[in-house]
């Protein structure tokens, strides 16, 4: 397929992203930085989206802004190459599926906004998010609710299909049948529906 390149990225986030990456891409984007585990799981979902390592250590050059091409090529470089298994121990590590995120301790940085974000944080976050996409206020009822039971991958899931309503996706039908189990089902579901 085509090959994904770094300046799509923004692109991609504001259309694809399910809520725990576009949190994490917003705050890369606020801050011009990232700590390490938000670097780790972003860094793993990109590569699993399509993004190759060159595109990645672009990426994350022009990202971080304030740091010189020193400090970068020292801290970070090497670290990216490690995500692709090219460094180090040279493993094909996979990237965090829902599971993974929403019991990690990570809670703050990089864990499942359903389940960190207090109501009203969450709320906010999804019209932002959203709204572009179709999610409307009245929707957020079900939404609240649906986290309030602890579903919160069911959520994640009614919020896909809120906003994919207009690529035919009807309620209960999620990704192809299943319900969101992974930030990258998730983005590639949705890219898949876009083409
Ligand atoms: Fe991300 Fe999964 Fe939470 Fe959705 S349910 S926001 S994909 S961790």
């Amino acid at each position: 397929g085509e090959e994904l390149k770094a300046e799509s990225i923004d692109e991609l986030a504001k259309n694809h992203y399910p809520l725990c990456m576009k949190t994490i891409h917003d705050r890369l984007r606020r801050d011009q930085h990232l700590k390490h585990f938000g670097r780790l799981q972003y860094g793993l979902f990109l590569k699993v989206l399509g993004l190759s390592v060159e595109e990645a250590v672009v990426f994350w050059r022009k990202s971080f802004k304030r740091i010189t091409d020193d400090k970068f090529n020292k801290e970070y470089r090497y670290n990216i190459r490690h995500l692709y298994g090219l460094e180090g121990k040279r493993a094909n590590y996979p990237a965090k599926n829902c599971l993974q995120i929403l019991t990690s301790g990570n809670t703050t940085d990089c864990g499942c906004p359903y389940r960190t974000f207090t109501p009203e944080n969450l709320n906010t976050a999804l019209l932002s998010a959203y709204a572009p996409l179709g999610l409307k206020a009245s929707d957020l009822t079900e939404i609240t609710q649906t986290v309030k039971n602890s579903h919160f991958h069911v959520a994640c899931t009614r919020v896909f299909e809120i906003t994919h309503a207009s690529y035919g996706v009807k309620k209960g039908e999620a990704i192809g049948g299943e319900s969101v189990t992974h930030p990258n089902q998730y983005a590639s579901g949705s890219r898949e529906l876009w083409k």
